[in-house]
Formats: C-alpha cells, sequence, structure tokens
C-alpha cells in the first residue's frame, strides 16, 4: 500500500475542502504521470523511466463524491443521468422509477463534468458557487488537474459497502424488520438456526446475538455478507412471503455471481439483470421511497467489473481492515496518553 497522506481530525473534512489536502498529493502524480528516472541498478544500468497513473478510486460513497467533485449520492447519480425523486407528501428522495431506465441509464460526459467543475471555479462567491452545485451538480475537485482523470468512471462503486452493508442490512432491517415481516419470535428463531449451522473456520461466523436489540446490530461487512451468502436462504426462506423470496433469491444470486474470482460476461449480465428486477421488486412491493442510493448503485456494479475485473480486486475491504488497525493505533496512544489524576 502506498500511503500519500491521512486527513488530520478531529472531524471529517467537508465539501471542497478537501481540496487543500488533494493538490499537494495531485502535484506529485502530475510528476509520477510526466514520468520519474529510477535510479541505475544492475538490470537497469541505464536507469528506467516510469510513469504513474491513478486508475481507480475506491471508497465509500461520500468520500468518492467529495474526491471527484459530485453534489450528494442523496440528489443523483455520479455515473449516470438519473437524479433523486420525492415523490408524494413526506415521502424520502429515492431512485425509484424504472419505466423510463433507457432515457436515464447512460453514461455521464466527461466533457461536460469538467466544463462544470471549470464552471465552479470561476464563480466568485458561496452563494454563486451554492446555485451552480444546485444547478449542474458539480463541483471542482484538485483530481481534475490529471489530464488523464475520469471522474465518471474511476471512482467504482464499492461492493463492500453497496452491497453489504448498504443493500443487505437495508433489505433485513428496513424491509423485513421495520415492516414487522420478520417479528420479535422470528429473529429468536433465526438466531436458534443460525447457531446450528457449521461453516468453514476461514469464512466469518455471524455473531450469536442476532435476536438483541433490534435485531442484526452491529454486523460488520464480513458477517453481512456471510449472512445473505450462506445462512439467508436457508433460515429465512419459510419465513418470508413469496415477493419477499423472490428478492431474497435474485440478490443472493447476482451476489455469488459478482463475487466469483473468475466472472465471464454472461455472468454479469445475468447479475446486472438479477439486480434489476431486485429493484423492481422492491419498488412493487415496499414503495419508490425503499429504492436507495446504493440500489440505485447496484445498478452499476457491472460496469465497474467491466473496467477493473471481478469485485474482489477493487472492493474495499482489505483497506476497510487496514482503517481497524489504524483505528487501534488510535486507540492505543489515546489510552497511553490519557492524564493522570
Ligand atoms: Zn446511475
Amino acid at each position: 500500500m502506498l500511503t500519500l497522506g491521512l486527513l488530520p481530525g478531529p472531524t471529517e473534512v467537508k465539501l471542497h475542502h478537501i481540496n487543500h489536502y488533494l493538490a499537494p498529493i495531485v502535484d506529485v502524480l502530475l510528476e509520477f504521470w510526466h514520468g520519474f528516472d529510477l535510479p541505475v541498478s544492475s538490470k537497469h544500468p541505464t536507469g528506467k523511466r516510469i510513469r504513474l497513473a491513478v486508475i481507480c478510486c475506491s471508497n465509500d460513497i461520500p468520500a468518492a463524491r467529495k474526491l471527484c467533485g459530485h453534489i450528494s449520492a442523496l440528489v443523483g447519480c455520479h455515473r449516470c443521468y438519473k437524479r433523486a425523486e420525492r415523490n408524494g407528501d413526506n415521502k424520502r428522495p429515492n431512485f425509484g422509477g424504472f419505466d423510463n431506465i433507457g432515457e436515464w441509464f447512460r453514461e455521464r460526459s466527461v466533457d461536460e463534468h469538467r466544463r462544470n467543475a471549470e464552471g465552479w471555479l470561476s464563480c466568485i462567491s458561496n452563494e454563486e458557487r451554492k446555485q451552480h452545485v444546485s444547478d449542474t451538480h458539480v463541483r471542482w475537485s484538485e483530481m481534475l488537474r490529471l489530464p488523464y482523470f475520469n471522474p465518471i468512471r474511476h471512482p467504482i462503486v464499492d461492493p463492500m459497502h453497496c452491497l453489504f452493508l448498504g443493500i443487505t442490512r437495508w433489505i433485513v432491517k428496513r424491509l423485513w424488520i421495520e415492516n414487522r415481516k420478520l417479528t420479535k419470535s422470528d429473529l429468536e428463531l433465526i438466531e436458534k438456526r443460525a447457531k446450528r449451522i457449521k461453516i468453514p473456520a476461514d469464512l466469518g461466523r455471524v455473531p450469536d446475538n442476532i435476536a438483541t436489540g433490534d435485531g442484526f446490530s452491529a454486523f460488520t461487512a464480513d458477517q453481512w455478507r456471510s449472512f445473505i451468502m450462506i445462512y439467508a436462504t436457508p433460515i429465512l426462506w419459510d419465513l418470508l412471503d413469496e415477493s419477499d423470496r423472490k428478492i431474497l433469491a435474485n440478490f443472493v444470486r447476482a451476489c455469488f455471481l459478482l463475487v466469483s474470482r473468475i466472472i465471464d460476461r454472461n455472468s454479469l449480465n445475468e447479475a446486472h439483470s438479477r439486480l434489476l428486477t431486485v429493484a423492481k421488486l422492491i419498488e412493487e412491493h415496499y414503495g419508490s421511497e425503499y429504492i436507495t442510493p446504493n440500489i440505485h448503485l447496484s445498478l452499476h456494479l457491472t460496469e465497474c467489473c467491466h473496467d477493473y475485473g471481478p469485485l474482489y480486486s477493487f472492493w474495499c475491504f482489505s483497506f476497510e481492515r487496514m482503517n481497524g488497525i489504524l483505528g487501534e493505533f488510535l486507540r492505543l496512544i489515546n489510552f497511553f496518553l490519557r492524564p493522570y489524576y
């Protein structure tokens, strides 16, 4: 791993202020892009010239948006022309409505994005910038100084956040538990059934406290992945009605296809079709307000596979584990630096 910088806390850097931290990193990346001479070695007695480029940004959604100058995921998609809608009173912004998918499921124009980002730079007041972002959904990012950078395709949809922390958790907790499709007694039964399933040691077990609190409390991305791909079908099937079984079956099949080590175009097409079916089923049986940014973004996952290969080659699992190690360091430092009275 090449660490170019860690942003200081204590709070997350806001919106375009990230550009202050990106600017020196982009300066270095520009030098790499123009070419860099490695020292002479026995293998290369005259030295060796190399070039480096950033071709993939793997983040959660808010970070990807901030990094590349896109507006919040609650407002619109950064890869296609779909905008969130708020149909009806008190309905949350959502990405429902698939009848006109042909009109909006088209790749955004990079040239248009760059033009709008440069337009943001020429705004002369905060008010003007706010209006510009509201009109175009774009603000400036220092990453755009990289001549090769593609702000539409380089920020991938991270499968870990999208499929497991996002959609799996949403389906189980919001669709089924909050709508009382799964009751407290169902959760206790699910917990009993889960305890009886023995899985290989290298696959993460789900915690034993499924029925505690609101249900499925504090599951990690790994645990959601294990739950949906191993446990969910055998232990939930008889507790769900027909429409929810279809949602589960299509979603589990899509996950299985996408997490394969080797994946071909036919599998990608099937995975995309299954994810679209899941989205349409959720809209049909629960309403368009249940179509979240993650459900919409899952429709772009197969495009990311076409660009970067199977999911495990670009998902955030390994990076998030590193974050966990860094967090543990911070906890230890705070512990040893605590004041004694
Ligand atoms: Zn989209």
